[in-house]
């Protein structure tokens, strides 16, 4: 290998690593976003006004890369990201990543039957929690076009449940991560 072609390999070797540095901050950056420990504030998100100029789209945008560097996260709320709007997102098939969002997503409808299986959160890494969710719900939501409605059932329904809890100032896996720390002292 001749000097020159050695100086330029050398050049090229750091602008990759470069690279591979300002992606990994970025990352960094992304979960610090949502990763917060004790900084989830327990309050009322408030509605989103369509009409307004809040810029939602970003919000989405930025819940949606936050969710996509997680390996098993299935939903997320904007509260988590920081922002205490009525926004979430679900991804419930993980092979097809296809995430969906609600804009002031609400329960219409609900049945009878319960389910009860144990819960994470992206919020609060490493804690589960036991949470009885409804099996099906109907929900009404905002888009650009006015409202929309749709049933949801199975995991969808309880990843929904669990992020409009988030809404609410609610996640039963906080719960969950407070009592563990009382025990802690
Ligand atoms: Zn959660």
């Amino acid at each position: 290998m001749s000097k020159t072609k050695f100086q330029k390999e050398q050049k090229r070797k750091k602008k990759r690593i470069e690279i591979k540095k300002r992606k990994l901050t970025n990352l960094a950056n992304l979960r610090q976003m949502f990763l917060k420990f004790d900084k989830l504030e327990e309050k009322r998100s408030e509605p989103v006004d369509l009409t307004s100029n809040f810029d939602y789209k970003s919000v989405i945008e930025n819940l949606e890369k936050a969710i996509s560097i997680t390996k098993n996260g299935i939903g997320l709320s904007a509260p988590q990201i920081g922002c205490y709007k009525r926004i979430i997102i679900i991804r419930p098939d993980l092979k097809t990543n296809t995430i969906q969002h609600f804009i002031n997503p609400r329960m219409i409808e609900i049945t009878q039957d319960m389910t009860t299986m144990k819960e994470g959160c992206l919020s609060y890494p490493g804690y589960s929690a036991t949470a009885d969710r409804y099996v099906e719900i109907k929900l009404e939501y905002d888009t650009e076009n006015g409202k929309e409605e749709q049933t949801f059932k199975g995991i969808e329904s309880r990843i929904i449940q669990h992020e409009i809890d988030h809404l609410n100032g609610k996640c039963v896996v906080a719960d969950e991560y407070k009592k563990s720390k009382e025990y802690n002292f």
